[in-house]
């Protein structure tokens, strides 16, 4: 053919390149119908005829000539004039610098003869219907995912094996039901996608498994919170008998009890989680999911019942399961997060190994609710947080009767006698080769967690993750190293493990997707809370890391002990909490960080968190107002600099 394709420019098929095309003759008006729906599909003007053999001489000589069109350029646009669909995508190539040849069907003479030869050859009901390298790639929202997977170029190089798009099962499926899965599921789901989620959990070690919503709601955030509450339950009945309550001296507490309504809240959230979905029109399977083919997976459930499902975008959600730590006798005696919630027996002397959130915020609350703990801190408490702050809330668990054994870590456990709980021997080492001995009911491992990537096929695509850490690497869209697989949450590479960032990159990925958005997931900034005994809020940076980036001199750091009024009654912890912000002098002394240690921690540093992030100033808390008597007043009144010196701690209101 004749027909020249300029690149970025629209080329009708009107009667002078129809003519030099040898395809068409003249151009009639065909109307601005342009969508084909199943209903309203193209026919025939003169349905007179049909099966006469002119009619399928005609069909087959506009097959051929569709044959043509799409042979004889790297990229075809069917498309009307009318249709702004077709006008999107004519841009976005045009935006793209890539040539196209657009066949403007409402142009040509026999407009609605070949889109009903069309529509038979594609089975595509919309227009535009956009082909590349000859290979049907769809209408408008194939085109516009296309551009943003980034894949026009590999497609045009002739490097990507894309099937037909329209042949995929789902347009996204979800691997892993959990904070993150969900979220972007639902949300996807409300733009008409057609979802799938995959959710799966391989029992613990020592047989434990649970329901649908990942992580938090079944043995993370949502029971630790409740077996918090359940300790501090105990400092109250402690503290009300100075409030006048009679208490008996020999209140008792009841572990079984406390688990099975736990135990009974998180189901009644499975169970909502469930009826979400099915409100929401998100497809959800009860399988283990992993790539079989670039854009396949198959789904094996619990009873090994395999099924294969194929997608046009794929989401990693999978997840993180707590890391053991080779050693004799790890995954046969001791437990882990995963099992404690559930526990159906009080776990008794419980040693716990690790010094992060998950192990200091377990030994807070089995110590509150009167248990003989030990921490086995390998290094330092809470790595990464500030560490004046954590080496407070060391203090104030050991002054409630947590012990620490610093530097060791676990060398064997022995099982000393079978029981629930049973007894264990606990043999330990020091880097120094120092080793100690001690008898526990439990040990409870939680030295971190393992990003769940390894096994769910993923070189099968092609996605890379960091193979030491088994993480996954994205930029700042969520993107894996293949352009239509998507990760988020506790397995990507760099980023905070929390609930709430999953979820908010599940939600704005499933938006910036289907939605239009362009907005990112901000990961700067989390506002976060541990919820040991004494509850630590955190915004921002800590006092190192604030030295380290602004310099020492630069920074202002505002503190000050103080006492809760409830707490002075009760006459405990009399300054122990303590509030501290960290202001750049440079920046009109802006708060960069922002930390408490205080009952209700989370409650405080939730609301500071969003006027930090609308770039809260130490002048702009001076000039507000505190509510009295509360302990977040103590933020609006902070004089001391720690640089003076000067004393700190609070004689009354
Ligand atoms: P998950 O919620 O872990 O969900 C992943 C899901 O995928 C799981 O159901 C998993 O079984 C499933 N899965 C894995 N592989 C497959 C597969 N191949 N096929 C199908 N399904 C699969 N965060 C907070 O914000 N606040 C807290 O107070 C808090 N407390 C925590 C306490 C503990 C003890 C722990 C362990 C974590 C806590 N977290 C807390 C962290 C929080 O739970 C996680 O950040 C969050 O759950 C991560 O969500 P996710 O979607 O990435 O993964
Ligand atoms: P983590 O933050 O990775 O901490 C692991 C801890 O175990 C560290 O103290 C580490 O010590 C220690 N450790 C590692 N290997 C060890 C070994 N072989 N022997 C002894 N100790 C060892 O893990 P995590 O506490 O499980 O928390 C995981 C994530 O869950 C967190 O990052 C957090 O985002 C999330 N989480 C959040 C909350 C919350 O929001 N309240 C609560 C729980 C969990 P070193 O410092 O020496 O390495």
């Amino acid at each position: 053919m004749g027909n020249s394709v300029k690149k970025g420019k629209v080329v009708l098929a009107d009667q002078n390149k129809v003519k030099s095309l040898s395809l068409y003759k003249a151009a009639v008006a065909a109307g601005d119908q342009y969508v084909k729906t199943p209903e309203n599909r193209p026919v025939s003007m003169n349905g007179k005829g049909r099966n006469t053999q002119e009619q399928k001489k005609r069909k087959t000589q506009l097959r051929i000539q569709i044959q043509e069109y799409i042979s004889n350029s790297d990229v075809v646009i069917f498309s009307k004039t009318t249709c702004e669909n077709c006008s999107k995508v004519k841009n976005l190539f045009d935006e793209l610098d890539v040539p196209y040849l657009a066949v403007e069907i409402d142009k040509t003479d026999s407009g609605l003869t070949i889109e009903e030869e069309l529509y038979e050859y594609t089975m595509e009901t919309a227009l535009p219907n956009v082909f590349v390298k000859e290979k049907l790639i769809g209408g408008y929202d194939q085109v516009i995912q296309l551009s943003k997977d980034g894949l026009f170029q590999k497609l045009l190089e002739g490097k990507e094996d894309k099937p037909k798009v329209d042949t995929y099962d789902f347009d996204l499926i979800v691997i892993g039901g959990g904070s993150g899965g969900l979220a972007a599921s639902k949300e996807a789901a409300k733009y008409g996608k057609k979802v799938l989620v995959l959710d799966y959990v391989i029992p613990s070690p020592v047989g434990t498994k649970w329901g649908l919503g990942g992580t938090c709601v079944n043995v993370g955030c949502i029971p630790k919170k409740l077996m918090h509450q359940a300790a501090l339950l105990r400092q109250a009945l402690k503290d009300s008998n100075k409030y006048g309550w009679q208490i008996e001296d020999n209140v008792q507490h009841n572990w079984e009890r406390m688990t099975k309504s736990i135990q009974s809240q998180i189901r009644s959230l499975n169970w909502n989680y469930r009826v979400s979905l099915i409100q929401n029109h998100v497809e959800y399977e009860n399988g283990f999911g992993e790539f079989v083919e670039a854009h396949k997976i198959k789904s094996t459930n619990p009873k090994g019942r395999v099924k294969y499902y194929t997608a046009n975008t794929f989401l990693i959600a999978t997840g993180e399961r707590p890391r053991y730590p080779g050693i004799p006798g790890d995954k046969e005696y001791c437990i882990t997060s995963d099992d404690l919630f559930s526990l159906p027996y009080c776990p008794g002397k419980t040693l716990v190994v690790g010094a992060s959130y998950v192990a200091l915020e377990c030994a807070g609350f089995l110590a509150g609710l009167g248990l003989d703990v030990t921490v086995m801190v390998r290094s330092i408490l809470l790595r990464g947080f500030d560490q004046e702050m954590a080496n407070k809330i060391g203090e104030h668990m050991e002054e409630h009767g947590v012990k620490f054994i610093k530097e060791y870590v676990p060398a064997k456990i022995e099982q000393i006698e079978v029981g629930a709980p049973g007894r264990l021997k606990v043999t330990s080492q020091s880097a120094d080769g120092k080793e100690i001995v001690e008898e526990y009911n439990t040990v409870l491992l939680a030295i971190g967690r393992d990003a769940c990537t390894r096994k769910i096929g993923l070189d099968i695509p092609g996605v890379k993750i960091n193979e030491k850490t088994g993480k996954i690497p994205v930029n700042d869209e969520e993107q894996t190293t293949v352009p239509y697989i998507y990760a988020i949450g506790d397995i990507l590479e760099n980023k905070i493990e929390l609930t709430p960032v999953a979820i908010q990159a599940g939600r704005l990925l499933a938006q910036r997707l289907y939605g239009g958005s362009t907005v990112k997931c901000d990961y700067v900034t989390v506002p976060t809370t541990v919820f040991t005994p004494l509850e630590y809020g955190a915004c921002g940076l800590s006092e190192e890391n604030a030295i380290a980036k602004y310099g020492e001199d630069n920074i202002e750091v505002y503190h000050s002990y103080f006492w809760p009024l409830e707490w002075t009654v009760p006459e405990r912890d009399s300054n122990k909490c303590y509030a501290k912000i960290i202001c750049h002098i440079k920046d009109n002394e802006r708060v960069v960080g922002f930390h408490v240690l205080s009952p209700n921690a989370g409650e405080i540093t939730q609301g500071f968190a969003v006027a930090i992030k609308c770039g809260l100033t130490k002048e702009q808390l001076d000039s507000t107002i505190g509510i009295h008597p509360v302990c977040a007043e103590i933020f609006t009144t902070l004089t001391v600099t720690k640089r003076s010196g000067e004393d700190i701690v609070q004689g009354g209101c």
